[in-house]
C-alpha cells in the first residue's frame, strides 16, 4: 500500500470503488475502471504496489495470463464487444505508476461517433470527453461479471 496511489487507495477502500471488487486471486485484483473508458471496462492489477511488469514475481506472472484471458472473455461476452483491448500504460505523468491492465470493450459503432480511429486514438477521445461511467450501470455490470466468471467478490 503506497500512500496517494489511486490503485492502492481503491483496493484499500480509501476511495469509493463503484461496483466493488469483482474478483481477487492470491496476487491480483479485478475491478471496474473508474476512468472515462465506458461501462464494461475492467482493470486487472497486482495487489502489491508494483511499478513494472518486469518486476512481477514468478507466482504473480503465473496467475496473470489465465486471469487476463478470463477477464477479456467476460468483457467480450457481457458487453457484446467487437474487440476487447488489453493494454497497460501505467504512467502517472511520466512517473511509473501501479501497473494495471485495462480490459476495455470496443465496438465498430464507435467509429465516427467517438473517434475516427480505434485503439489508443479511441481511448484519447474518451479521456477528452471525460464522461465517468454511470455508477448504477457499473454496479450492474460488476454483478454480471461475478456471475459470468464464477467469481466471488
Ligand atoms: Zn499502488
Amino acid at each position: 500500500m503506497e500512500p496517494g496511489c489511486l490503485a492502492c487507495d481503491l483496493s484499500a477502500g480509501v476511495r469509493p470503488l463503484p461496483g466493488g471488487s469483482v474478483h481477487a486471486t492470491d496476487h491480483w485484483v479485478v475491478e471496474h475502471c473508474v476512468g472515462p473508458l465506458g461501462v464494461g471496462t475492467l482493470l486487472v492489477k497486482p495487489r502489491r504496489h508494483c511499478l513494472a511488469v518486469a518486476d512481477l514475481t514468478e507466482s504473480e506472472s503465473r496467475e496473470l495470463g489465465p486471469l487476463l484471458q478470463r477477464a477479456s472473455d467476460c468483457v467480450r461476452t457481457l458487453a457484446r464487444a467487437d474487440q476487447v483491448y488489453v493494454c497497460l500504460w501505467s504512467h502517472m505523468g511520466f512517473e511509473p505508476g501501479h501497473i494495471h491492465f485495462v480490459v476495455q470493450p470496443a465496438w465498430a459503432s464507435q467509429q465516427g461517433a467517438v473517434s475516427d480511429k480505434p485503439g489508443p486514438f479511441l481511448q484519447v477521445a474518451m479521456f477528452e470527453r471525460g464522461d465517468p461511467p454511470d455508477p448504477d450501470a457499473v454496479a450492474a455490470f460488476c454483478d454480471r461479471a461475478r456471475a459470468f466468471a464464477g467469481w466471488a467478490a
